[in-house]
């Protein structure tokens, strides 16, 4: 093959500031020939996105307030740059059709992507999604308009890029496959004695043993309820049922997911706990690139470790496991309860016990709301958000 035989793909970021957007970027700045970035936004770090324009030089961003977009916007002309400045909900819209990429990596936090990525999918644009809570609040409705649209949707979390390397070629025969299995790390908490939880600090909660990532993610990792997330995101990615989605704790992160076979055996993928592997998966899927980061080293290896899970001590992991299979509005409304129970906690205006009975409580009041169009399902996503913020306000 010679080395002009692959295309540049163009990529732009929602979330492009946060950890996985700062990561997707280091990805891309590693393989400059292959990349175009069209367009970033941020939350609220401009003097991040700042740095990011004058080395990605974009042709759009996307801030949050106006008066964010008007620091830009005169940024941009003292650099001397064309990049287009927009702002709020309908700038992101703009950002995630603009010039209509290759490829959407939607890294923002929770649903609030919600509108631009499903917006993107109706344009036939792919996504790279490491937003998990889209496919959780979404997941029928997104997945069969994916399908109806032929676009992909790439997951960036490490357990379901795991998955889809294991089963590459294989799918094909589905009765080949008995189960997905999920590995976790536990979080800060796996081996903590339960009777101690009512004691558990915000410092405690965001010391995660091997991933670096934002602080409603770390919390998730914490309650577990971000392995609850993610099987409903397998449920969506791999259609398959939830009696055959495993959980099982890997306290070290090496193995990041399996695929066990009907014969017995199992297909594992391994590496180092490090973000970079599977955003740059997806950014060249479907090639494998030599890249710069570190390497598992397998002597170094001194042993792999799996037990299974506690669901009495993480009452939310089996919340999910039950909402998925309630279907209906019940996934979204214990993602948009739990979004707002981590932001309550971080605020340290509930305790780490309250997060499960908030969700819980959420739940059982409001998941049997039907939401037969994309309009009912954002509108029940505020509605859940605002009865649960209020009576903390
Ligand atoms: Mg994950």
């Amino acid at each position: 093959m010679s080395s002009s035989s692959f295309s540049i793909k163009s990529v732009s970021i929602l979330g492009s500031t946060g950890s996985i957007g700062c990561q997707a970027l280091e990805v891309i700045r590693a393989f400059p020939e292959r990349f175009r970035v069209i367009g970033l936004s941020a939350g609220s770090n401009i003097v991040l996105l700042q740095e990011q324009v004058l080395i990605f030089r974009p042709q759009i961003v996307c801030v949050l307030t106006q008066a964010d977009a008007e620091i830009m916007t005169s940024f941009c002309s003292v650099q001397a740059l064309s990049t287009q400045v927009v702002w709020g909900d309908s700038g992101l819209l703009e950002l995630a059709v603009f010039g209509d990429p290759d490829l959407l990596v939607v890294a923002i936090v929770g649903t609030a992507a919600l509108m631009p990525t499903v917006h993107a999918i109706r344009q036939g644009i792919s996504i790279g999604l490491a937003c998990k809570e889209i496919l959780v609040a979404a997941g029928d409705y997104v997945m069969s308009l994916a399908r109806e649209k032929k676009v992909s949707i790439l997951p960036i979390d490490s357990e379901h890029a795991a998955i889809k390397q294991c089963l590459a070629g294989i799918l094909e025969d589905e009765k080949q496959v008995s189960k997905l299995v999920l590995t976790a790390s536990g979080g800060p908490f796996w081996d903590r004695p339960l009777e101690t939880f009512s004691d558990i600090t915000r410092e405690e909660a965001l010391q995660h043993p091997n991933w670096t990532m934002g602080s409603k993610i770390t919390i998730d990792s914490a309650t577990m309820m971000n392995k609850g997330l993610e099987v409903i995101e397998a449920h969506h990615l791999f259609g398959i049922e939830y009696d055959r989605l495993d959980i099982i704790i890997h306290p070290t992160s090496i193995v990041h997911s399996l695929v066990e076979f009907s014969d017995g055996t199992f297909l594992a993928q391994m590496g180092l706990p490090d973000m970079r592997f599977p955003i740059q998966y997806v950014l060249t899927y479907p090639e494998k690139l030599p890249n710069p980061w570190p390497k598992m080293q397998l002597s170094a290896l001194k042993s792999l470790t799996f037990h299974a899970p506690d669901f009495k001590k993480f009452p939310l992991l089996q919340l999910a496991f039950d909402a998925g299979r309630q279907g209906g509005a019940a996934p979204l409304v214990m993602n948009a309860a739990n979004e707002v129970a981590v932001r309550l906690f971080l605020d340290e205006k509930i305790k780490f016990l309250d997060i499960a009975n908030l969700v819980r409580d959420t739940v059982a009041r409001l998941s049997q709301e039907q939401c037969p169009t994309f309009e009912d399902i954002v509108a029940l996503d505020h509605r859940v958000r605002e009865e649960v913020g209020c009576r903390f306000a």
